[in-house]
């Protein structure tokens, strides 16, 4: 199979989904059923024209699909691993390698980067150790190892890694506690400062296992630059917004109800006599607003909803008309005698969505702020 697994992967998986988990055999006979990618390692219990019909099934009903079956009552062999069933039904590891493999380790010479070939000693004792399950034969699968690095011309002391390996993973078999953080230069005197004080959590607390092993430090992935990047906004421009109005609509707000509605494109502020100009225009519908409420004895309130406008003063309204004192609105309608009839608003702005993402009510919780300030409503 070439490089690009994508395709074969997602056939395999729609195959499974469609055809394979639902089909009566293998949801009685199938025990275990594991994939990488295209390979397939099945433990059948039953009897064997069972998994031939089966096999039969998955060969037939997939036109093109070409699929061979390997099966045996003791060992099978998948990728580099041979599971062997004793005959008392418990199953065991080892390594497995085709007869026709040779020795095509990287060799020490070779030009790439040292840093891949100084880990290959490591990685294949890390291999032996955990794929084989006997310990005798984990010792001589060891040697054998050990016999291939050195005939790729690998010197003396590397290989000694495959000893510290080997003796490093039988000793850590247990739980470690990890210490996960993000890299930094002072980690390892950190590390090894918790390494030499770690017996006195091993000592003071005899009864829990996971301080007898030493802890394992971990480094998470640390926040980088392209983490904080956005993507540059250099594409075409957005397509206009549909125009819905017979003709081009004027700035400010557009009502369309009978809503206590302060028209035109002017803010007006009664104390400071400042006009603030409105370059857009809204309608009742419009949403993710700041709106500005204005009482018949002048005073401002400066708001912010994420709901449509005319449901936001209905709810200012309800408020007036429970006479909820608790809210600042209503509390000074009722205290001066005001009646929801005396209320008027005006939309000031529109946040509108960030062509690149972003906080929306953040910004909008930002804007409201910005026209309590200028308008001094606080
Ligand atoms: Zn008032």
């Amino acid at each position: 199979m070439g490089s690009n697994v994508a395709p074969p992967y997602t056939n395999m998986a729609h195959f499974e989904d469609t055809l394979i988990y639902a089909h009566n055999l293998f949801r009685t006979h199938s025990v275990l059923w594991k994939r990488l990618i295209d390979d397939i390692f099945c433990v059948w219990k039953g009897e064997f024209a069972s998994l031939e019909t089966f096999f039969h099934f998955l060969k037939t009903s997939w036109p093109g699909l070409d699929s061979t079956m390997t099966h045996h009552s003791n060992q099978i062999s998948f990728l580099d691993t041979l599971v062997m069933k004793d005959d008392h039904g418990n199953l065991s590891t080892d390594l497995y390698s085709k007869p026709t493999d040779r020795n095509s380790l990287l060799h020490y010479d070779s030009f790439h980067p040292r840093n891949m070939i100084k880990s290959i000693p490591k990685s294949q004792t890390h291999r032996v150790n955990k794929i084989v399950s006997d310990p005798l034969l984990k010792q001589q699968r060891t040697i054998e190892i050990k016999s291939k690095i050195q005939d790729r011309g690998y010197p003396p002391q590397v290989l000694n890694t495959i000893q510290q390996t080997t003796s490093r993973e039988v000793n850590s078999v247990g739980h470690q506690i990890p210490f996960v953080h993000q890299y930094h230069p002072a980690a390892y005197r950190i590390h090894r400062s918790i390494c030499q004080h770690w017996h006195i959590l091993r000592t003071s607390y005899p009864t829990i296992e996971e301080f007898k092993n030493p802890f394992l430090p971990c480094f998470q992935k640390a926040h980088n630059i392209r983490d904080t990047l956005v993507r540059a906004d250099i594409g075409p421009s957005r397509a206009p917004p549909t125009q819905c109005f017979l003709r081009s609509p004027t700035k400010g707000y557009i009502s369309l109800s009978k809503l206590n509605v302060l028209k035109g494109d002017i803010i007006y502020h009664p104390d400071t006599g400042k006009r603030y100009n409105i370059d857009n225009f809204f309608t009742c519908d419009s949403n993710f607003v700041v709106y500005l409420i204005k009482c018949s004895c002048g005073l401002l309130y400066v708001g912010e909803t994420t709901q449509v406008i005319k449901d936001r003063i209905s709810k200012h309204k309800s408020t007036i008309r429970c006479k909820n004192l608790l809210l600042p609105i209503p509390h000074h309608f009722i205290s001066k005698g005001h009646n929801v009839a005396q209320l008027r608003f005006q939309i000031i702005e529109q946040v509108t969505p960030p062509c690149r993402g972003g906080d929306r009510i953040g910004i909008l919780k930002h804007r409201e702020a910005f026209w309590i300030h200028k308008l001094k409503t606080l």
